[in-house]
């Protein structure tokens, strides 16, 4: 399989995670031969400073004609009073946009090598793995009327939180599709006593759920969902949520897994002919300027996104699976950079990319 690929740095720790994530991807390409093309851009800090935009027209048409994405972090402090327009971080919202990303995956694991890096009890947190998957292009964060008014002499401030029935069909399908490949299970979470958003998500929901009877569907109301993922991780394997509570609810499924320099992510659109998926591959973690340029970054969550990648933009299951078990190979070795080392000489961040190389093997 022809593997055509764009990779997008960024700032800071970014490049360092992302060199490391594509020197994975060749070695996969090369000892599967599959022919690998990459192309590289700008996006972020580093493209306002070469372009005077965060998502230049470049990039834009490079991201097109790619069939992957493959991003770091973008984000520079010298931004941080800059207008929203000129802010490193516009590009990562204008990028989504231009390829249609509606559905963001999140998957968490416990790995048995961390388990003393949660900060819950070993038992509780044992044995994790879900995804969750949350709508990335609809409701409160995008919906109009918005904006902050004088209104008869008081200010008032609107939001608007709203969902058409296509957009939740296709979220939905992504997320039973998804289960058909894991263990079968779907848990929709909306605030369904409360909300007519919700009422409608669930509405839509159970109705996509009678075109997969193989997948058991269960709700929950997002309040009993957040307590839930302490209680009781392992119970879950599909999470499927809308936009801003996925938001909350993946940031609190990233501390169950240790550091954030762990976490992959996958911003996944439109299934194409072939079946794989138009895919944007990131690290959950920003562009840590406090560590940039020290060698010290954890890519572990960078080469977690070349494995998600291959298994969904690709199909390629097999290959994605060696990168996961390298990945495992490399944290029970103990050979981890500083983020999930407190004592003891941590490795460097191209050390850790190597041994992740060297156990694929
Ligand atoms: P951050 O994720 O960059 O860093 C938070 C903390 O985690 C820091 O102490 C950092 O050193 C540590 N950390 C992060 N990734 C790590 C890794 N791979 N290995 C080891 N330690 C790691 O979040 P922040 O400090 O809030 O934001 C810094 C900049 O990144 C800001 O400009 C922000 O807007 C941007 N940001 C970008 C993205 C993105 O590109 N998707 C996401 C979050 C933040």
């Amino acid at each position: 399989m022809n593997l055509n690929v764009l990779v997008l740095p960024g700032d800071g720790i970014g490049a360092e995670v992302t060199r490391e994530a594509v020197l994975v991807l060749r070695h996969v390409a090369e000892k599967w031969n599959h022919p690998l093309t990459l192309a590289e851009g700008l996006l972020g800090g580093i493209a306002i400073h070469r372009t005077g935009s965060p998502f230049p027209e470049e990039t834009a048409c490079l991201a097109a004609a790619a069939d992957a994405t493959l991003m770091g972090a973008v984000g520079l402090p010298e931004f941080d009073n800059a207008p929203p327009e000129k802010r490193p971080e516009r590009g990562l919202l204008a990028i989504r946009q231009a390829l249609g990303v509606f559905a963001n995956l999140r998957p968490v694991r416990a790995y048995a090598a961390l388990l003393d890096s949660s900060p819950l009890k070993n038992h509780l947190v044992e044995g994790t793995d879900m995804i969750i998957v949350r709508e990335l292009t609809g409701g409160i964060y995008y919906g109009t009327p918005r904006g902050i008014f004088e209104d008869g002499g008081e200010t008032r401030a609107v939001n608007t939180m709203t969902y058409t029935r296509s957009e939740i069909e296709r979220v939905a399908h992504t997320a039973f599709h998804l289960a058909r490949g894991r263990r079968n299970k779907v848990t929709s979470v909306d605030k369904s006593n409360v909300l007519e958003n919700s009422q409608l998500w669930r509405r839509v929901v159970c109705e996509v759920a009678r075109e997969y009877p193989d997948v058991e569907l269960d709700h929950l109301l997002v309040d009993n969902c957040a307590m839930q993922l302490i209680l009781n991780p392992r119970r879950f394997d599909i999470v499927l949520t809308e936009n801003m509570f996925g938001d909350i609810l993946s940031d609190e499924g990233a501390v169950l897994a240790g550091s954030i320099g762990m976490l992959p992510s996958a911003s996944i659109g439109a299934r194409k002919p072939s079946g794989a998926y138009v895919g944007l591959y990131e690290p959950v973690h920003g562009s840590a300027p406090d560590i940039a340029g020290q060698n010290k970054a954890n890519p572990l969550g960078a080469i977690g996104s070349v494995a998600a990648m291959l298994a969904y933009s690709f199909g390629l299951t097999a290959e994605s699976a060696a990168v996961a078990k390298a990945i495992e190979a490399v944290l029970a070795s103990g050979h981890v950079t500083a983020d999930l080392r407190p004592s003891g000489t941590p490795a460097t961040t191209e050390q850790v990319g190597q041994a992740v190389r060297l156990a694929i093997g």
